[in-house]
């Protein structure tokens, strides 16, 4: 029997979830679920000047929304820096560690001289064969130090084979004897992370590709432990467009998480679009179920080669990579019509829109609707722009629709408040009885149909198309429709 895949997401909460992180939860998350292992959620917040608590909501947030639910933790890492010491000590007692008090100022002045000397800098190991004798001075003296990781000497190296990128191997004389304990006693990330995924039993590190330069150092720790290696496979960078490394730091808020939410994606199409960047089913399918991305998932699909996010800012519409925003449109206009309606709703909500009423005896009304106009829209934000006249009788009307479409006929002067009294008139709202008035109404204007049908509907939505025209009209309502009609007609006086 193989063992159970056990992996982990570990983000240092020193910012928002954003793009990259995220990507790096999905792949472990869907490893996961496709081979029936445990995902575990650790926060790595060690680092405690950087680390802060609305970091930690914001990813679980982030998390949760992109429903990617984990089954073990938040563990905080933060909570087990003893059990970091205590290895560091381990290491410290089976020589496969040693204690370096060198002083800052000297490390400072012998790296400054490397510079100058155009040479790599590494530590001259000038702790590492102190005496037993000159240890216990020194301590005595009190003066600290750090703890670093003996590095094998000769001409061997370290290897290993990752997932994605093969076989690495990095030689012994290139490994500097690294800190993994700072001389406050705080333990370094590289020892923090190696022993947290001992402690768990993590079987498969799936982390991005900048964790590839400790790897090396992560092994050799394992090694001296006499512990199982876990498998490695780092996933390759995101870059933007002019081919610079995605990151907090360049793209800000672009690349946040939340802030795609806020701009009217659906969770769902961002993991779609976020795990074919660096990972390919095998085949040309674009679009899956969660189901079908579990089934098609799998670590050797993940490319080496880096991906390309083509962010733009230039148009607020389409702020993001093209193909992100069709991956939304897709499933805006595909899912069923409930599983989206949240995502509209949190969207009305925020801008001042929402009706109670809507969730009640309106319910299906408001399904039908967002039914009815989602099939031109690309984000939810599309519903309070594109779509407010629908859910508010405030809505702007579009510049080049009323021009094109109304005030430039002067026929409609006088059967714009025509169309509003005869439709005022009508019994029953009902698709038949609109179309017989619309019937009767052109045949005494002598227009084509389209003067009439494109007046009437820039006046009712503010938009120059939308969905079919005796929908629109029923999904508006009778009254509102006759209202929106008699105050376009005003527009002719105020020209
Ligand atoms: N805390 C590390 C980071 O956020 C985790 C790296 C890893 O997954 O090992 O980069």
């Amino acid at each position: 029997m193989t063992e159970p895949v056990i992996v982990r997401f570990a983000p240092s909460p020193t910012g928002y979830l954003h793009i990259g992180g995220a990507r790096t939860a999905i792949f472990n998350y869907l490893y996961a679920r496709k081979t029936g292992g445990k995902f575990i959620l650790r926060i790595e917040d060690t680092d405690l000047e950087r680390s802060t608590e609305k970091a930690i909501d914001g990813i679980l947030d982030g998390l949760k929304w992109l429903g990617l639910d984990w089954d073990e933790g938040p563990n905080f890492q933060s909570n087990s820096i003893d059990a970091h010491r205590e290895t560091a000590d381990r290491l410290l007692k089976s020589g496969h560690a040693y204690k370096c008090f060198c002083t800052k100022e000297e490390l400072d002045a012998k790296r400054e001289k490397a510079r100058e000397q155009k040479k790599t800098y590494q530590y001259d190991r000038m702790c590492r064969h102190l005496s037993p004798e000159e240890i216990g001075e020194k301590e005595a003296a009190g003066i600290p130090f750090t703890i670093r990781f003996r590095v094998p000497e000769g001409a061997g190296a370290v290897r290993f084979n990752d997932v994605v990128y093969g076989p690495i191997k990095k030689q012994y004389a290139d490994l500097d004897d690294f800190v993994i304990v700072r001389s406050n006693g705080q333990p370094l990330y590289v020892l923090s992370n190696a022993v947290d995924d001992m402690r768990d039993g993590i079987t498969h590190v799936i982390r991005g590709q900048d964790g590839l330069a400790n790897t090396p150092k992560q092994v050799l720790i394992y090694l001296a432990l006499n512990v199982p290696i876990p498998r490695f496979a780092h996933m390759s960078l995101t870059l933007d467009p002019r081919k610079a490394k995605i990151s907090k730091r360049r793209h800000g808020e672009a690349v946040a998480i939340h802030f795609y939410r806020e701009r009217g994606f659906l969770p769902w199409a961002l993991v779609n679009f976020l795990v074919l960047l660096g990972w390919s089913p095998g085949d040309s399918r674009e679009y899956f179920t969660k189901p079908e991305l579990i089934q098609a998932f799998s670590l050797e699909g993940i490319s080496k080669t880096n991906s390309v996010f083509n962010i733009r800012k230039d148009d607020p519409r389409f702020f993001t990579d093209p193909k992100a925003i069709n991956t939304n449109a897709h499933y805006l206009r595909t899912l069923p019509v409930q599983e989206i309606l949240p995502a509209v709703r949190e969207q009305l909500e925020k801008t001042g829109l929402w009706d109670p009423a809507w969730e009640k005896e309106d319910a299906r009304w408001f399904s039908n609707t967002v039914d009815l106009i989602r099939a031109r829209f690309h984000t939810t934000v599309d519903f309070v722009e594109l779509g407010r006249a629908y859910f508010s009788d405030r809505f702007p009307t579009d510049s080049k629709a009323l021009e094109k479409n109304i005030l430039k006929h002067d026929v409609l002067k006088k059967w714009l408040p025509e169309m509003a009294h005869r439709i005022s008139e009508i019994p029953d709202f009902t698709r038949p009885s609109i179309e017989s008035v619309l019937e009767e109404v052109l045949k005494e204007m002598g227009v084509k149909p389209g003067v009439l049908m494109n007046a009437v509907r820039t006046a009712v939505t503010g938009q120059p198309k939308g969905p079919e025209f005796f929908d629109f009209l029923l999904a508006i309502g009778q009254r509102e429709v006759v209202r929106r009609l008699r105050q376009a007609a005003q527009w002719f006086k105020n020209v």
